[in-house]
């Protein structure tokens, strides 16, 4: 390890050990960059590739390519510096390029480098509803990383609710693990994928992923519900955990249509309406952001995965969500360019000329993805007055709307100052998009770039205690 304090020994670090940042490190390294890895998770490869020691992996999907990857890394040891269980709260731009800051138990560690590839992916987008705050609703990727990371069912008898093709892998799973699937309610409806014929038909392994899901939920009876939403979650008689929920079909807005809503049992819920780019990290350097076709807000880049800020690389969910195999894509892209930005070898340009043809067809069927799923405003119908918006600061719908009809709030932030939604422990992550599409809404617009800004702004991306953050880098200045 590099032992100057002021020569910013690596050429790049690389936040996130995803398939995208997993992707990124080993690329750059192989064009002889020097790199450190910095991840929160015990062992490299994200959400997509989650897994414990000595896993099973029958459930796996594309393990080979994770394990093509993971060997890059192994056989790259002498270039790449992996830092597990490093939690990255801070980046800021040095003189001399970046300084990210990590968190790795009770102490800081800097990592000085020329250039920075943020590859921090994507949590769970919820939309509230009554009764989802009730134990045993969970997010689906909850869920599904419950039964990748651990190893746990979540519960007996599942309700999988919200939208998009990831409900199909969750149940899939659960049903695989033993669970009792009662049925897999779909608020959108599949056939949208049929108005873009050439980016399914560009993308065969993903059609045969989703069919091979399907296969497993027909195998174990599972029945499947398009256009039906859980617009509300019951209590057991003791009230600690859920017992039920009901269903109802849905219009095209997503509104409850009369008369269609029944109760169904169970003992767990998982939900799920696509996913949020992490994105803290670009925020806090300035990069520009812009709202993509799924309503989130994603960073910026070229065709080289270049940011708006010099030196800065994203790759992966945190500039659009697209699934894995596009993560890796734009990975390697941010790698190999990244590396010839900090003086290491010159990108192959048929190889980049093929990785970015895969990612335009990759980017096609996520955009074909996300325009035959998408989140209908009508979903605010499903809450009542107490119904939570915000679970850190226990904020009620009403809440939120008063502060816009009375208080004359005109945006998320005017709303998060006047009734506090997304001011508590997760800061906005969970209750985020849905606050912004209730104010919206309210004030008969839809949900801007600016809105969901004023909900992703960390400065600290990450908690860190104030006593870890008065020592200063305890932990070393790694550069
Ligand atoms: C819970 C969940 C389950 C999913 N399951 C599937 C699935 O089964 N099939 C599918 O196709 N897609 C799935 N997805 C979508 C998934 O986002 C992509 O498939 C893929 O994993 C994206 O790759 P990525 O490298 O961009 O991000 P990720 O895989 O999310 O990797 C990002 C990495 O960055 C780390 N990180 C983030 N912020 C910081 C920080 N501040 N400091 C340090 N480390 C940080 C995270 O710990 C993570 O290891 C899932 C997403 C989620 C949220």
């Amino acid at each position: 390890m590099p032992t100057s304090q002021t020569d910013p020994g690596y050429d790049i670090a690389v936040v996130g050990a995803g398939p995208a940042g997993l992707a990124a490190a080993t690329s750059a390294a192989n064009s002889g960059a020097r790199v450190a890895l910095i991840d929160s998770g015990a062992r490299v490869g994200g959400q997509y590739w989650r897994h414990r020691r000595g896993d099973d992996i029958r459930h796996q999907h594309r393990w080979k390519e994770f394990r093509r990857l993971r060997g890059n890394l192994d056989h790259r040891r002498a270039l790449i510096d992996y830092l597990p269980e490093h939690f990255v709260w801070h980046v800021e731009r040095t003189g001399s390029g970046f300084s990210t800051h990590a968190t790795c138990g009770d102490a800081e560690r800097v990592v000085d480098s020329r250039a920075v590839v943020v590859a921090t992916g994507a949590y769970d987008r919820q939309l509230p509803f009554p009764g989802w705050t009730l134990p045993g609703v969970f997010t689906a990727g909850a869920v599904q990383g419950l039964l990748k990371g651990q190893g746990v069912l979540a519960g007996r008898r599942v309700g999988v609710a919200g939208t998009g093709p990831f409900l199909l892998a969750v149940a899939a799973g659960l049903a695989e693990a033993g669970a009792t699937v009662v049925g897999v309610f779909e608020a959108g409806l599949p056939t949208g994928f049929a108005r873009h014929p050439l980016a399914v038909l560009a993308n065969p392994g993903k059609v045969a992923e989703g069919a091979g899901y399907l296969r497993i939920l027909a195998r174990h009876r599972v029945p499947c519900h398009p256009r039906t939403g859980v617009i509300a979650a019951h209590a057991s008689p003791s009230g600690d955990s859920v017992h039920g929920v009901t269903v109802a079909r849905l219009d095209r807005d997503w509104r409850p249509v009369p008369g269609t809503d029944r109760r169904i049992d169970c003992d767990t819920v998982a939900v799920g309406y696509g996913f949020v780019p992490q994105i803290e990290i670009p925020l806090q350097l300035g990069c520009d952001t812009r709202l993509d076709v799924d309503d989130s807000l994603v960073a910026v880049v070229d065709d080289r995965q270049r940011s708006t800020v010099p030196g800065v690389f994203i790759a992966g969910e945190a500039c659009g969500v697209g699934g894995a195999v596009l993560s890796v894509l734009e990975g390697e892209l941010a790698g190999l360019h990244a590396a010839h930005l900090t003086g290491a070898g010159v990108p192959d340009p048929a190889r980049v000329r093929r990785l970015a043809r895969r990612r335009a067809a990759q980017r096609s069927f996520a955009t074909a993805m996300h325009q035959a799923f998408p989140v209908a405003a009508g979903w605010s119908s499903w809450l009542d007055d107490d119904t939570v918006i915000c679970r850190c600061e226990e904020v009620p719908a009403s809440a939120v709307t008063r502060a816009v009809d009375q208080l004359g709030a005109t945006d998320p932030r005017a709303v998060k100052l006047f009734a506090r939604p997304g001011m508590g422990l997760c800061q906005g992550r969970m209750c985020g998009f849905a606050t912004a599409g209730l104010v919206a809404d309210r004030l008969g617009r839809t949900v801007t770039a600016e809105d969901l800004r004023g909900m992703s702004s960390r400065p600290i991306a990450q908690p860190i205690t104030l006593g870890t953050l008065a020592a200063g880098p305890r932990g070393g200045r790694v550069s």
